[in-house]
């Protein structure tokens, strides 16, 4: 048996994890306030990586993730391949996203940055410009892969439950904000992980050292080299 079976309750924390954004394919409005209903119903606490212009654009929902509890982290302001920018507009992008979650949210969104699609996490320069902003990259153990339209919340109940199940205590799982399959995925993963021990935090109540600074698919042994 692996993972969370073999540890006590109060070790099998997991880390759920909303990059909100401006979707890039179709999806249903409002799904970001159903999530934090069914947060605040559930007594769940996460994590929410928010795109700057998407928090200069709904700044009251972006307003309620904070007031209800939620770690807010930066998502960067254009939601750009970082890798693709200049030094100087990298540097630029994550003061405007900085400037833009603190007006929305009251937040301080430091030191949480996670690079959208994970680009430039692994990439010294980029991460340069993120630590000399005052984050510290973010990235995940489990992937729920919320956003192809083909996926359903089955799916993504399945990906999610089973990811954590099998990586244990301190599962930092990658979800998104606006997928309508998210949303349907949402109470089955709660359900079914808390009945299996798990105990939800933000990011800000484990180890700083402790989370993965690289996504999933950064982390094989020729990505790192
Ligand atoms: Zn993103």
């Amino acid at each position: 048996m692996s993972g969370a079976s073999a540890l006590g309750s109060d070790a099998f924390r997991v880390a759920l994890t909303f990059d909100a954004e401006h979707p890039d394919r179709p999806s249903k409005p409002g799904v970001e306030g159903r999530l934090l209903d069914k947060l605040a119903r559930d007594g769940v606490r996460a994590t929410f990586f928010i795109q700057g212009r998407w928090a200069e654009a709904y700044p009251s929902i972006a307003r309620r993730v904070a007031d209800e509890g939620h770690t807010i982290g930066s998502h960067s302001h254009y939601h750009a391949r970082m890798n693709l920018l200049s030094t100087a507009g990298l540097r630029s992008d994550i003061a405007a996203a900085d400037e833009a979650i603190r007006d929305a949210t009251g937040v301080d969104p430091k030191p949480w940055f996670r690079c959208p699609f994970g680009a430039g996490s692994a990439d010294a320069r980029v991460q340069r410009a993120v630590t000399d902003g005052g984050y510290r990259h973010v990235g995940w153990d489990v992937v729920g892969e919320d956003w192809p339209i083909e996926r359903t919340g089955a799916d993504v109940e399945a990906a999610v439950v089973g990811g954590c199940l099998a990586h244990g205590d301190r599962a930092v799982v990658l979800l998104h904000a606006w997928p309508d399959r998210t949303e349907a995925a949402l109470d089955g993963i709660v359900r079914r992980l808390r009945e299996a021990g798990a105990r939800f935090v933000g990011l800000d109540e484990l180890p700083i050292d402790e989370i993965p600074t690289l996504p999933l698919w950064a982390r094989s042994a020729s990505a790192v080299e």
